[in-house]
């Protein structure tokens, strides 16, 4: 049993270089006989973390057993109130046929959220009339059902391409006020665009979830990267594809709009691990962040 705990602190922007910072740190201390071969990302609320384990040995976080791909890759996520020490608990034979049992912890990196006032967005939406509250509870259930869907593609393991590109106008975690009141925090990442402007998949997947105008979100497609990773986007002014279809990476989905609770056109952009919801922009990297501000295509 080897116990090892792993320090990820001071970390100010998930730059391209402080990801290879966490891969030295984690590289240094795999050995031969490891269980667990890489560990991608920076541990942190709203992190998707990518790792790879030697093929067929149980990987855990905290209690819950990880699912693998056939060649070991295993994916996981915090949301954006987890905090505190993590542990990663690897099981089974390593390479040479000899039982292991290895615990790698590490501590999620502090965050700060921001505080967002929005003004103007239709007072319908931040204080539903009774009458809506039975259409938002069934559209809430139609989401939380996509988001459940529990395939084994895997496209989530291939480089991830922006969905849009303009200026970022709001960020995943920051305290949203609507109209004066105080709302849920806001969960994706918001590209500004004019209305049809074209939106394309960030990973090939599965199209699990289209709707046309839901109360809050308005135009909603969710697409299936595999192993609980899916893509949201909201307030879309056109949806250009249907559920059960396979798109590829890069390819044409939707357009944006201002449907929903929204003041304006721009893309919402949410990933989620499952029922966790994640944060694109700490996926993605910084420098790509630049480009997708000026109008240039990135990608990771
Ligand atoms: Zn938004």
């Amino acid at each position: 049993m080897r116990n090892k705990f792993l320090m990820m602190s001071n970390w100010m922007l998930p730059t391209r270089a402080l990801i290879f910072s966490a891969l030295f740190s984690l590289s240094s201390f795999l050995q031969a006989d490891a269980l667990l071969l890489s560990l991608q990302g920076v541990p942190a609320p709203g992190a998707l973390l990518i790792g790879r384990a030697v093929p067929g040995v149980d990987v855990l976080l905290g209690d819950s057993l990880l699912t693998q791909t056939p060649d070991g890759h295993f994916v996981l996520g915090f949301g954006r109130d987890e905090s505190g020490r993590k542990a990663l608990t690897l099981r089974g034979k390593d390479q040479y046929g000899n039982r292991q049992e290895e615990t790698h912890e590490f501590v999620l990196r502090a965050r700060e959220w921001r505080m967002q006032r929005v003004e103007g967005v239709p007072q319908e939406t931040v204080t539903p009339p009774p009458e809506r509250l039975e259409r938002i509870r069934k559209e809430g259930a139609l989401v939380a059902a996509a988001r459940r869907v529990s395939s084994s593609r895997r496209d989530f393991l291939t480089p991830f391409v922006w969905p849009a590109t303009g200026p970022i106008t709001g960020v995943y975690g920051s305290q949203r006020v609507y109209n004066g009141e105080p709302k849920n925090p806001h969960y994706g990442v918001d590209i500004a665009g004019p209305k049809g402007a074209p939106v394309i998949a960030p990973a090939g997947g599965k199209v699990t979830l289209v709707h046309p105008d839901m109360f809050y979100s308005g135009g909603t497609l969710l697409i299936d990267h595999g192993y609980g990773i899916s893509s949201t986007f909201i307030h879309l002014s056109k949806v250009l594809v249907k559920e059960g279809q396979e798109v590829k990476r890069g390819e044409l989905v939707g357009e944006i709009g201002a449907s929903g609770r929204a003041t304006g056109p721009h893309l919402d952009w949410r990933m989620n691990w499952f029922k966790e919801r994640l944060d694109p922009q700490w996926f993605m990297s910084g420098e790509d962040l630049q480009a997708v501000q000026a109008g240039r295509p990135a990608g990771r």
